[in-house]
């Protein structure tokens, strides 16, 4: 294992730096300069920033580094995505602890490698220092869009249809198995840990992807949503900023909500309500948004997409509609006493 202290700053990021390439011809400065340079071309510039801390937000007991870089990477993209935009041009911030090898940084690096690729975005800076309570890595997105496309959180009306994209609820369940088999493991490192055929929850905890795919689906399909926003904390907690947001009320049916057989399967097995995993669980990049009536023919049979429920009047308040009996119960982003005192 290799010290940081054997390479030095400059010669650190240079190291980690060095087999990035560009593909956006906005990108017109980027690493070893004071600052970095993009020339927009007259589009809007999005942008945004995001910090992870270790032990907050991951656990390198069960995350690997690559997997960590990767997710860092996209969970920014997802807020690009979020707005309607392209996502073009990241910064990396670290501060590290002296316990870290150069081969830890790699391992980071080859994850935001894979994700720059994946999503033609350009690494174009950052910062680095040195921590004394952990990993903390900050990165900051840029996107670039013409601003007729850009979609706000506000925008929704009532009686707009409110659609998500792919399915929910996958990467709460894969935490849940991989602090499971975590605990196991500390309790007895000769245990081996039970991870098989978990492989779709563990995908979508450790190895999510943002939808940047749907910007091109909606446009081909001709729909703008009136309002957009992406699923990380929770369907519940999105629904909720859509209300606030755009001054309208939701009701979303219980019955509607995607979740995928493990995701449902899992939850049972760890005897936990598989619905409220989706609302309450989050981190699953998935996009929330709502369209005009009008477009309902064009997305109603389209596999990317579910339409979950309603935009109400405001006054009418935030619902979810349970299954069976038509009950509707408060949709609250952290209280869900009321949900969770009804099994
Ligand atoms: P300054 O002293 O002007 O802040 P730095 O020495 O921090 O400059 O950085 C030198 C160059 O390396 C800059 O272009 C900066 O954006 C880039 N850089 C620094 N740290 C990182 C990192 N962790 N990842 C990518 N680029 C970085
Ligand atoms: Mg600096």
């Amino acid at each position: 294992m290799t010290p940081i202290s054997a390479y030095g700053e400059f010669g650190l990021i240079k190291h980690l730096t060095e087999n990035f390439s560009f593909e956006n011809s906005s990108t017109e400065i980027s690493i070893g300069d004071d600052a970095a340079v993009i020339n927009p071309e007259g589009q809007m510039v999005v942008l945004t920033t995001d910090i992870l801390a270790e032990g907050v937000h991951f656990n390198l007991g069960y995350v690997p580094l690559k997997h960590l870089g990767y997710k860092a990477v996209v969970t920014n993209i997802s807020d690009i995505a979020a707005m309607n935009a392209t996502p073009t041009q990241i910064l990396v911030g670290l501060a590290i602890s002296n316990r870290f090898p150069v081969e830890a940084l790699e391992e980071i690096y080859a994850g935001i490698a894979l994700a720059c690729k994946r999503y033609k975005v350009d690494l174009v800076g950052g910062d680095t220092t040195s921590s004394t309570s952990g990993l903390v890595m900050s990165i900051t997105a840029i996107g670039l869009e013409n601003p007729e496309n850009i979609v706000k959180r506000s925008g929704a009306k009532a009686n707009d249809l409110l659609v998500v994209t792919g399915d929910l609820g996958g990467a709460y369940m894969g935490l849940q198995i991989l602090e499971r088999e975590h605990s196991v493991y500390l309790a007895n490192p000769n245990m081996q840990p039970e991870m098989e055929g978990y492989d779709y929850i563990l995908e979508r905890q450790l190895k999510p992807e943002a939808r940047t795919d749907i910007k091109k689906t909606l446009k081909e399909l001709d729909i703008k949503p009136t309002s957009m926003i992406d699923v990380s904390d929770g369907l519940s907690s999105e629904i909720l900023h859509l209300s606030d947001q755009s001054k309208v009320g939701f009701h979303l049916y219980e019955e509607k909500v995607p979740m995928d057989s493990l995701t449902i399967s899992t939850a049972e097995e760890l005897n936990l309500n598989p619905v409220m995993c989706a609302l309450s669980g989050g981190e699953d990049y998935e996009l929330l948004f709502t369209i005009a009536p009008k477009d309902f023919d064009k997305i109603k049979n389209h596999p990317d997409f579910t339409i979950v429920g309603h935009a109400v009047d405001l006054e009418q308040g935030n619902f979810l509609i349970a299954r069976g009996s038509n009950e509707l119960i408060p949709l609250n982003a952290q209280g869900w006493d009321a949900f969770l005192n009804r099994q």
